[in-house]
């Protein structure tokens, strides 16, 4: 892990190169700026770990850089260390109540300095940690654990914001419902195990054959929801005879597949894939059924 960064803003260069040193001496980075507007900017353009940040400075101040740094997600959590004078009459409450996650008057004994950048530093550090767990939660809770594909959770908010957006831009989309055929089948004569194996094997299929883009999720037991941008009638039934090809010659079990093309999105795309998807079950199976939808 790189050494934690601190970015040291004052106008004073002679300010800035003595906490500069104590920092660094301490084994900190140090970016130096002269103002609040460098600071904001620094901070936007790096990993920085806590500020310290001058009241008082031309341009932008201490408080409005703040300001700055909370309204930007990307610098909201950066711990600010305000630098206040030594003779007081700055308005530190204001500037906690703003924010700052700490405040020292100038100039600091080094020993302070460096144990109130610590004690932010591991705010930020905890803060990081957090997150991190928070976005690891969110990705577990959206991911079928036995085919790695995104469930049934993940899968209806794509969906709400794809329509939404295939709405507002016009653009063509298709959704699939895929079931593989006689499922229990494979089960018996394979165990409740080889069928996950299977399971797993359509999974991976079905990924590798759509775009980037597009999203491939497991929408129940044996059944899959494909959601495909920018494909109208034609190159759905491409799409979907493709899949059930590759399937049916590299899974030993056939899928069925219905599915609703719509020129800006519909609500009741899914609702005619799965009547087609029965109608292509009482057809035969092994087959695409697809219409398009207003
Ligand atoms: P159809 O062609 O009409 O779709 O027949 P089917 O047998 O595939 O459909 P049905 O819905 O009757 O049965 C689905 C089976 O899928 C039953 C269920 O035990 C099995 N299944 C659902 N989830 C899993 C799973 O995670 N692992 C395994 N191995 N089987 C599963
Ligand atoms: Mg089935
Ligand atoms: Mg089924």
């Amino acid at each position: 892990m790189p050494a934690p960064l601190v970015v040291v803003a004052d106008d004073s260069a002679t300010v800035r190169a003595v906490v500069r040193l104590e920092l660094e001496a301490a084994g900190y980075r140090v970016l130096e700026a002269e103002d609040g507007h460098v600071a904001v900017a620094a901070a936007q353009d790096n990993p920085v770990d806590v500020m310290l940040l001058d009241v008082q400075m031309p341009a932008l101040d201490g408080h409005q850089a703040l300001q700055q740094l909370k309204s930007d997600p990307r610098t909201r959590d950066i711990p600010v260390v305000f630098l206040s004078a030594a003779s007081g009459g700055d308005d530190i409450v204001t500037a906690l109540r703003e924010g700052a996650h700490d405040y020292l008057r100038k100039s600091p004994e080094p020993a302070e300095l460096l144990a109130r950048v610590a004690a932010a530093y591991r705010v930020k550090q905890l803060q990081d940690q957090l997150r991190e767990r928070a976005e690891e939660l969110d990705s577990i809770s959206r991911t079928d654990h036995l085919t790695g594909l995104h469930n049934r959770r993940h899968a209806d908010e794509h969906l709400r914001g794809t329509m939404a957006a295939a709405a507002r831009h016009r653009f063509a989309l298709t959704v699939l419902l895929v079931d593989i055929d006689h499922f229990k089948r494979v089960n018996d004569s394979r165990g409740h195990s080889g069928g996950d194996e299977v399971l797993f094997e359509v999974a991976q299929v079905l990924s590798r054959g759509v775009r980037t883009e597009d999203l491939v999720a497991r929408w129940g037991g044996e059944e899959f929801l494909v959601v495909a941008l920018h494909t109208d009638a034609d190159a759905a039934a491409v799409l979907a005879e493709r899949l059930r090809r590759t399937v049916e010659e590299s899974c030993g079990v056939t899928i069925s597949i219905g599915g609703a093309t719509s020129s800006g999105g519909s609500a009741s795309s899914l609702d005619v894939a799965d009547r087609n998807l029965y109608a292509a079950k009482d057809a035969g199976r092994n087959r695409c059924l697809i219409s398009a939808v207003v």
